[in-house]
């Protein structure tokens, strides 16, 4: 599998399985290609026409390489990605086929997908989802065992419209924040400018263990995470695997998974060692939010593909292992014109301070404002043991911006003078910014929204979701404000007095949301509160915001998300919620009952066997310590077995209330979450004392270093 880059330079094969736009530009008659461009940036709507010959060029192309199958590929409710291949082969009257790829093919499917979640949505409009075709992410060639597969990126929509998976809104906020951002550039004089894209580029956290470890743990294999185990002697206090050497069988692993997202045309950009034992992270150059969606769903795709054929397990959970970091996605989001302006940079004349701290304010306004439904956009189970523990960022969301441009708001918004680079007072519109350090040293890691140059980094999102559902709400809560922006801005008779205006008052307004200080302390959480930052805990506190009458709104003014596609999604979010801790719970009950509990007693009975022997032969022998260990072996057992009866009797109720799944979530969270926790105190405590060679799964020690 491994390719010798030095017989195969790595640009030859780069892309080499995407149908990109240098293939379309080759293979596209020029009318077509030109149509097609204007197609992405919505200037005209796609005809049947150029969809047929595409699909003719695709077809050749990917039949060129090996393909057999085609398929819509989509992205339900359920986080993952979804296929269904069909043949491309049309059989003749003669006994012989033709290869056969329509345009109409292209442009929709109907998967018949009906037994993904939808939240009600299909009962009530009609039973078929369709899917449509996505015209600005690549197809691409999938490899498997069934050979190559052409692989069309889609949304998934229902007969009448409704959004069924996480493409959809994605689509529909760059839109929404594509049209307001162009209102602010045309009252800025921008003239080139056609379309505006918001830039994401997600950093993928995971964990690596051997594959045999993971086949030996029933938790980690249903779950992604451990519900038991206790931390080794040695944990990630040294910090001598964040950026350290990386290990021969994960520098394999690195390399062939790179080869495989490149041929992809997945910018697999950087790779290191991070801070908690056997944890890595794989970071891509940028793309367009779709692009960069599609992208990540193939990575942690490929990570667990490529994982398994090198004997390793891929942990993409949020909190595989207690007691260590787990793994987060930070959501690098900036927007940018499609002649390459970025609108987050500080940039060089008056024109672009004028420009950038506009949508500055913009993003700190929006972000401010929806705080909470961009904290329930980072809400999954997983992510519940990551947000306000001590590694990751609060659930508060605040931003931090560095000294020096929280100093220039400041004082602009105090309306005092402030240095520009020229040695004038600044004045917005007339004189550049003073500069702004791209790499700032004081970057800080605690907060859960920075800027870091010129891009905001959101990093809160847990390292198994799709990065969909953040920029859903990203790009809409900042197109409602620069929406509100424009309204202004079109009216003023001084467009750079209005823009003045406008920084100062935002930012006073939302100045609190402004945090530049250590976000893991405990002082910030007492601070934040005090400045009315809203602080929800966990997913089921969050997932509600999703429906409150602001969202409902918001996202519904800008054609998103309507109001029974938001029910649907909280509707999924909490049942799925609900089940995901159902089976962790169930689990740990297995492992307990079935695993530990056998071992424990048998381990107890070879003590009182030693006890009893030493005592035949030495009748005044002390078997004071092994009686100690005995007894506590015994105690433990029982603990294991009350607080054991009492999560079977917390998933019983919950399972009662299937009938409100509000009721339901918030059972799983506040009564069988705890109580799986009590059972995993005696657990614990019975590993630390049971014989190593007795006890039923790989210990934390032989997950976390031994690669
Ligand atoms: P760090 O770990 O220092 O934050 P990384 O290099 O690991 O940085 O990841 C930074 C990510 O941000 C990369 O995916 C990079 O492509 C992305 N990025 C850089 N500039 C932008 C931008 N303008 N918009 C969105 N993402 C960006
Ligand atoms: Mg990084």
């Amino acid at each position: 599998m491994s390719v010798d880059y030095s017989k195969t330079p790595l640009e030859s094969i780069y892309g080499e399985n995407c149908f990109s736009e240098s293939v379309m530009k080759q293979r596209l008659p020029k009318s077509v290609f030109k149509e097609f461009k204007k197609v992405q940036v919505g200037e005209i709507d796609l005809s049947l026409d150029v969809a047929e010959v595409i699909a003719s060029a695709m077809k050749d192309w990917a039949i060129e390489k090996g393909a057999t199958h085609y398929t819509h590929w989509f992205q339900p409710l359920t986080g993952l990605t979804a296929e269904k291949h069909d043949s491309f082969i049309s059989p003749e009257s003669d006994g012989t086929i033709l290869m056969e790829f329509s345009g109409k093919e292209l442009i929709q499917g109907e998967p018949d997908a009906s037994s993904f979640p939808n939240g009600g949505l299909r009962a009530t409009f009609e039973a078929r989802g369709y899917t449509a075709w996505d015209t600005g992410s690549p197809a691409f060639l999938k490899a498997d065992n069934t050979g190559l597969t052409l692989t069309i990126p889609t949304a998934f929509v229902s007969y009448t419209g409704e959004a069924l998976d996480k493409k959809t809104p994605l689509l529909r906020s760059m839109d929404a924040i594509s049209t307001q951002a162009m209102r602010i550039l045309k009252v800025l004089g921008n003239t080139t400018s056609k379309r505006v894209m918001s830039s994401v580029g997600p950093e993928q956290e995971y964990f690596l263990i051997d594959k045999e470890y993971f086949q030996a743990r029933p938790d980690i294999k249903l779950t992604g995470r451990t519900v038991f185990g206790t931390m080794s002697a040695k944990g990630q206090e040294m910090d001598d695997h964040y950026f350290g050497v990386i290990k021969d069988r994960v520098a394999d692993f690195m390399r062939d998974l790179n080869t495989e997202l490149w041929k992809l045309g997945i910018s697999a950009k950087t790779q290191h060692n991070e801070v908690a034992p056997n944890q890595f992270e794989l970071a891509p150059i940028y793309a367009s939010a779709n692009v960069a969606t599609d992208a990540n769903q193939l990575t942690m795709e490929m990570m667990k593909k490529i994982a398994d054929k090198h004997n390793l397990a891929c942990l993409l959970h949020e909190k595989p292992f207690a007691g260590i970091n787990g793994n987060g996605k930070h959501n690098n989001w900036s927007i940018a014109t499609d002649d390459g302006i970025n609108l987050l940079n500080p940039g060089e004349t008056p024109h672009d301070n004028a420009q950038f701290l506009l949508f500055t304010v913009a993003t700190i306004k929006a972000v401010d404002v929806y705080a909470p439904i961009l904290r329930a956009s980072a809400a999954s189970p997983g992510n519940d043991h990551r947000l306000g523990a001590n590694e990751a960022p609060p659930a508060v969301i605040s931003i931090f911006l560095g000294d020096q441009l929280t100093n220039i708001l400041e004082k602009m918004a105090a309306g005092k003078p402030v240095e520009a680079l020229d040695g004038k007072m600044m004045e917005i519109g007339a004189t550049t910014l003073p500069k702004l350090p791209m790499d700032m040293t004081d970057r800080n890691r605690t907060s859960p929204f920075a800027f870091t140059g010129n891009k905001f980094e959101f990093r809160m999102v847990g390292s198994t979701q799709s990065v969909a559902g953040p920029n859903v709400v990203l790009n809409t809560a900042v197109a409602s404000i620069l929406d509100e922006f424009a309204e202004r801005l079109e009216k003023a008779s001084d467009v750079n007095a209005e823009i003045q205006k406008i920084i100062c008052e935002t930012y006073s307004a939302h100045e609190r949301v402004i945090f530049n200080g250590n976000g893991y302390s405990g002082e910030w959480l007492v601070e934040a509160e005090k400045r009315g930052l809203p602080n929800l805990t966990s997913t089921v506190a969050a997932l509600p915001v999703y429906i409150e009458k602001s969202s409902v709104e918001l996202f519904g003014k800008y054609n998103v998300l309507n109001k029974e596609e938001l029910e649907s999604r909280v509707d999924i979010y909490l049942e799925n919620y609900s089940k995901q801790i159902n089976i962790e719970a169930g689990v740990a009950l297995e492992m307990a009952n079935r695993l530990i509990f056998p071992v424990v007693s048998e381990f107890a009975a070879s003590i009182a066997d030693t006890i009893l022997s030493i005592k035949s032969v030495v009748p005044t022998a002390d078997t004071a310590a092994q009686e100690s260990l005995l007894d506590n072996l015994n105690g433990q057992m029982e603990c294991m077995l009350k607080t054991g009866i009492a999560l079977g009797k917390e998933i019983e109720a919950a399972l009662e209330l299937e009938d409100d799944l509000l009721a339901q979530a918030k059972a799983y969270r506040e009564k069988v979450f705890p109580a799986m926790e009590d059972l995993r105190v005696c657990a614990d405590a019975l590993e630390k004392i049971t014989d190593k060679q007795l006890w039923p799964y790989p210990s934390y020690e032989d997950m976390l270093f031994n690669l």
